[in-house]
């Protein structure tokens, strides 16, 4: 897959997951909107209800007290058209709308609003405020007269201050021809909380769900890129591979038909001499393919170890005298530092020889001139720690969080002319942990590396 491709549907994705997010939040707004409208719905029919029943509180009062004036100046014996005049004076004074407005009884307001909201399932806290127009002030707050009435401080601006002034709910009270005396107000603290509370569970499950997607698409672009990476460097392999192949090929069949011709076949030296030249180019074939079947270890899941008491310094010894050639032919040397007391192991002695053959073969390859190589072995804990050290051109920081990874090679300089396929350090840590040991690394560009293996005596299963 390209990377536009890969960019395109990333881009695509990440829009359809804004377009989804941003559907989301427009149904829950909506759904919250709804549900407010509702909430208003039912708080206006019961404010509604709330000013009849204050209205018809207001008429009987009035009523019962034209009643009962009308009735003790009948019993003073009074002419009939004063006591009328008295009556019809009493009345207006029982029904001047702002008198009524400041003689609400507090407890009938109380109770009167609870019960509208309580019928109509509003449970949620909430203040209230009878505001008048000629006091300018809220004369009731939450079932209290307030202290404040009769102060002439009060002004419209203290009024204004006042929280309740803001309140969403506003009804007129006792309202007639000639304007309105005040108004009841009331609002909920609470409500806005209370209404997204509601679609709560919506709204978390959404989001956790939208983090979901967006987490396995950013897992499954990872391993995009990753596949993407390994299959660019399984071509670098294969490449690298086939050109490796290709120069003990060509030399060995140079080689035979050499051979073959009358000339050669009558002088037995030369014979010979291009029977060597076969032989190595078939050996440094062997190693090659060596190299790709250990490729073929690391990839397997569970690799098969034939567990066996390994003396670790006679593998080292051995693997020295192999690599020891090459080492002095650039006129280098290995020195041998086997200081553990105990050098015996259970190991597989055939991967064991090849993990120290891969360290002794890159410090020699990765040190161009004069390869001061030191191989060490201490017992640390319950096992032996062997350590190759070289004087060669080191290993960036960067780079040596990658080197164990399969097929990664450090291109850079002159590096190009070494020769390798980028395995020889997955294929260490690989077999290294299938012993249950742990492989490390100290290096610096330009100085030299140290490769550190630990191994343990004993293999618990
Ligand atoms: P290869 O040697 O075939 O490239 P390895 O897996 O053995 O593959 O090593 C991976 C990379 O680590 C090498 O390409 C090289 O850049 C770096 N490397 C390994 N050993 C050394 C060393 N002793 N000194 C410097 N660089 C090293």
């Amino acid at each position: 897959m390209s990377k536009t491709v890969i960019w395109s549907i990333i881009v695509v994705m990440s829009l359809s997951l804004v377009g989804v997010g941003m559907i989301q939040y427009f149904w829950i707004d909506r759904a919250v909107a709804l549900d407010e409208k509702n909430f208003n719905d039912k708080v206006t029919i019961s404010l509604s209800n709330v000013k009849k029943r204050l209205q018809n509180d207001a008429e009987e009062a009035a009523e019962k007290n034209y009643y009962s004036e009308s009735q003790s100046y009948r019993n003073n014996s009074s002419s009939q058209l004063e006591a009328r005049i008295r009556q019809l004076e009493l009345r207006s004074s029982v029904l001047d709308p702002d008198a009524l407005l400041e003689n609400i009884d507090i407890q009938h307001l109380d109770k009167y609003l609870r019960d509208e909201l309580i019928s109509k399932d509003i449970g949620l806290k909430y203040e209230y405020g009878v505001y008048s127009r000629r006091e300018k002030a809220y004369i009731i707050e939450n079932g209290n007269y307030t202290a404040t009435i009769g102060d002439t401080t009060k002004s419209s601006n203290v009024a204004a201050l006042n929280p309740l002034s803001k309140a969403e709910y506003k009804i007129p009270l006792f309202e007639d021809e000639l304007g309105e005396p005040g108004h009841l107000n009331l609002f909920f603290p609470g409500k806005k909380r209370f209404l997204w509370s509601n679609v709560s569970g919506i709204l978390i499950s959404s989001v956790i769900f939208t983090a979901l997607i967006l987490f396995c698409f950013s897992f499954t672009i990872y391993i995009i890129f990753h596949q993407k990476k390994v299959s660019e460097m399984k071509t670098d392999f294969i490449n690298n591979m086939t050109h490796e192949f290709k120069t003990p090929i060509a030399t060995i069949s140079l080689a035979a038909d050499s051979i073959v011709s009358p000339s050669i076949l009558s002088n037995q030296e030369k014979v010979t001499r291009f029977i060597n030249i076969i032989r190595q180019e078939n050996k440094r074939m062997l190693s090659q393919v060596e190299k790709v079947l250990q490729m073929a270890q690391i990839e397997k899941e569970n690799v098969e170890l034939k567990w066996n008491e390994v003396n670790l310094h006679d593998l080292i010894e051995h693997a020295v005298i192999n690599a020891e050639l090459k080492v002095q032919a650039k006129g280098g040397a290995i020195t041998t530092k086997l200081l553990a007391t105990r050098p015996l192991l259970m190991a597989d002695v055939t991967h064991l020889a090849s993990i120290i053959n891969n360290l002794l073969d890159n410090a020699e390859k990765y040190t161009p001139e004069k390869p001061e190589i030191v191989i060490s072995t201490r017992n640390v804990g319950q096992g032996i720690e062997l350590s190759v050290e070289d004087n060669g051109i080191g290993i960036s920081k960067d780079a040596q969080k990658n080197i164990f990874e399969k097929f990664y090679r450090v291109h850079t300089g002159n590096l190009h002319d070494v020769k390798g396929f980028g395995l020889g350090l997955s294929y260490v840590k690989a077999m290294v942990e299938a012993h249950h040991g742990r492989v490390g690394v100290k290096s610096e560009a330009g100085k030299g590396s140290t490769f550190y293996v630990y191994l343990p005596f004993k293999q618990s299963v």
